[in-house]
């Protein structure tokens, strides 16, 4: 590779809210992520008709996971290129892709058992229903060690890079350390203030693999995150900002994560708080937000300390029956 492989953030508007996706301008040209339904005719057409680039001419969809905002664009683009790109997601989030009831048992196996709210299954059916543009199966399944070619010699290669869902992945632009990785390095979270996960664990080693392996030169995010301050990261972060960003993501998950232990060790307590059963790890912590918000990352990542400290508890019992036994 003798040029550098040009990046474009392209932005779709939803709402309040834009999505962002990546063009990469290569030989057989690339998207990562894809918005909502509406997001490839409204967002990215246009935006790379400004560029001098068409969307029929995309080769490639990757998919950094399964999420509605990421992946609810994927079967429209695929339309719009003529069924010609080759849409990559990770194996363990590609049922997100391949039906739209997927999201609604997501929800009702985590956050949903803590909401409250008996509209909120039909609630998110209705949402995938309207965002996400056709249920599909993926082109190409990765699980992480993969390295894909986008010719003339660029080639970008998959990495498993679990915790915010089980399938996130990053793709890295080989040569110029150009990262992608969606919703896999969460700062404070975005409009919710708290950063989302479903596996505390996997998310914690994912974020030090990438500070201490990657080392990404670029890192491009799904949100514009907010860092300590307050204030939003962009999406598209130098070498400093990165470093920043991942770092400041690991202080962050340590202290929700001491939060989550000593709520979870004292005993949860189902009471009238919008937070409860974690109403004491809130506090502990000072969140102020709104728990029922969706995607509710709160919930979500509060029950996946919850479930990893009963996992804890039933490898520490079976040792004894072993040891006992
Ligand atoms: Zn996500
Ligand atoms: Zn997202």
């Amino acid at each position: 590779m003798t040029q550098p492989v040009r990046v474009h953030p392209i932005v779709s508007p939803w709402g309040r809210f834009g999505l962002y996706s990546f063009y990469i301008d290569s030989p057989e040209p690339a998207i990562v992520d894809t918005g909502i339904a509406s997001s490839p005719a409204d967002g990215m057409a246009p935006a790379l008709e400004a560029i001098g680039r068409r969307i029929e001419d995309v080769r490639w969809i990757f998919l950094t996971h399964g999420h509605i905002d990421h992946i609810g664009g994927a079967h429209a683009l695929w339309e719009l290129t003529g069924r010609q790109a080759k849409v990559v997601i990770h194996r363990a989030d590609a049922p997100m892709l391949r039906s739209r009831q997927a999201h609604v048992d997501e929800y009702l196996a985590g956050r949903g058992q803590y909401l409250n709210d008996p509209d909120g299954a039909s609630r998110v059916g209705a949402a995938a229903e309207s965002v996400i543009s056709g249920e599909m199966e993926p082109g190409l399944l990765v699980q992480g060690g993969e390295t894909i070619s986008l010719g003339g010699g660029v080639t970008v290669s998959v990495h498993s890079v679990p915790g915010h869902t089980p399938g996130s992945v990053a793709y890295v632009i080989d040569g110029q350390n150009d990262a992608f990785v969606g919703d896999a390095v969460q700062v404070h979270g975005a409009a919710n203030g708290f950063p989302g996960f479903a596996d505390p664990a996997a998310y914690r080693a994912s974020l030090k693999f990438l500070r201490d392996e990657i080392r990404p030169r670029h890192l491009y995010l799904g949100h514009p995150y907010r860092g300590a301050d307050g204030e939003p990261f962009g999406v598209e972060l130098d070498e400093a900002q990165a470093r920043r960003a991942l770092g400041e993501s690991i202080e962050v998950e340590s202290r929700v994560s001491d939060a989550a232990c000593r709520c979870i060790e004292a005993g949860l307590e189902t009471t009238t708080s919008t937070y409860s059963p974690f109403a004491a790890a809130a506090h502990h912590l000072g969140y102020s937000g709104d728990p029922a918000l969706e995607p509710s990352p709160f919930f979500t990542t509060l029950h996946g300390y919850r479930t990893q400290f009963l996992n804890r508890d039933l490898l520490t019992n079976n040792e004894e029956t072993l040891t006992h036994g």
